[in-house]
């Protein structure tokens, strides 16, 4: 088995261990592949795994891989901070969007859904506190921020409001983290029922998130390997040449 599919069942096994042990369906969590800094190949190698929805952080590296990719049935979903400027190309490419964290945002993107027909699918990005400095780096709109921000997407129609998407805070206990989400999740679904879906967990803290309710994991480096140390501007514009091997795991 290649690495990349030997980590793949090994994640998915995580995530339905994670599931089975709080009570609930495997079947109910979803497993985003994020692609991030990783070439179009690895993409079209875990799709033909049966790996479907992928995820990427920047809109100039989702419009390249989306286009080398275009014959290929996947699911693109934007998981980076929006910047107003690139919204409608990440939309048009029909990319579910996890972090409209601002009302800015919304007619961007609603636009777009009324002009294809074809509504955006967004998750409000959820800022779930933590040490100072986290939260600029991460974006996400402030708790209490989010009931107006939900009646705006719910009130477009070229939106559709799936539910929350978070990122747990460095430095604090994930599982600590994600039951506020989880609070966060309740209140939003008694607005608006229909946006029950939950978008946490990532390679280091996916059992916490299962834990705490999360219908949708956003697993990069477990899947892909460590990805190149972040250099603040441009590490993750530079793909690399290659690379032979997927393992062994690393952690950023
Ligand atoms: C990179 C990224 C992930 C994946 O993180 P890993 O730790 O590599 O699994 C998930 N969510 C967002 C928003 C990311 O930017």
């Amino acid at each position: 088995m290649s690495a990349l599919a030997e980590n793949l069942r090994a994640v998915r096994a995580r995530v339905d261990a994670a599931a089975r042990a709080a009570g609930r369906d495997p079947a109910a969590v979803g497993l985003l592949a994020v692609s991030k800094t990783w070439p179009a190949d690895d993409v079209r190698a875990l799709a033909a795994l049966g790996q479907r929805d992928f995820g990427e952080n920047r809109a100039q590296e989702l419009t390249g891989k989306a286009a080398e990719l275009a014959d290929v049935d996947l699911r693109w979903h934007f998981v980076g901070q929006v910047q107003r400027n690139k919204a409608a190309a990440v939309a048009r490419l029909g990319a579910v969007v996890h972090s409209l964290d601002r009302a800015a945002l919304v007619g961007v993107l609603g636009r777009v859904g009324e002009e294809t027909g074809r509504p955006v699918e967004v998750y409000l990005q959820a800022d779930l506190g933590g040490p100072e400095g986290e939260l600029a780096a991460r974006g996400g709109a402030r708790p209490d921020e989010l009931p107006a921000l939900a009646d705006a997407v719910a009130g477009q129609p070229g939106l559709r409001l799936l539910g929350l998407m978070a990122v747990a805070p460095r430095g604090e206990d994930p599982a600590a983290a994600f039951a506020r989400l989880a609070e966060l999740s309740a209140r939003l679904r008694a607005d608006h029922p229909e946006a029950g879906g939950i978008s946490a967990g990532m390679s280091g803290d996916l059992e916490a998130a299962v834990a705490a309710g999360s219908t949708l994991v956003r697993v990069g480096t477990a899947i892909f390997g460590a990805r190149p140390l972040p250099s603040p501007s441009d590490a993750a514009h530079q793909p690399r040449e290659s690379h032979q091997s997927h393992g062994p795991l690393g952690s950023e």
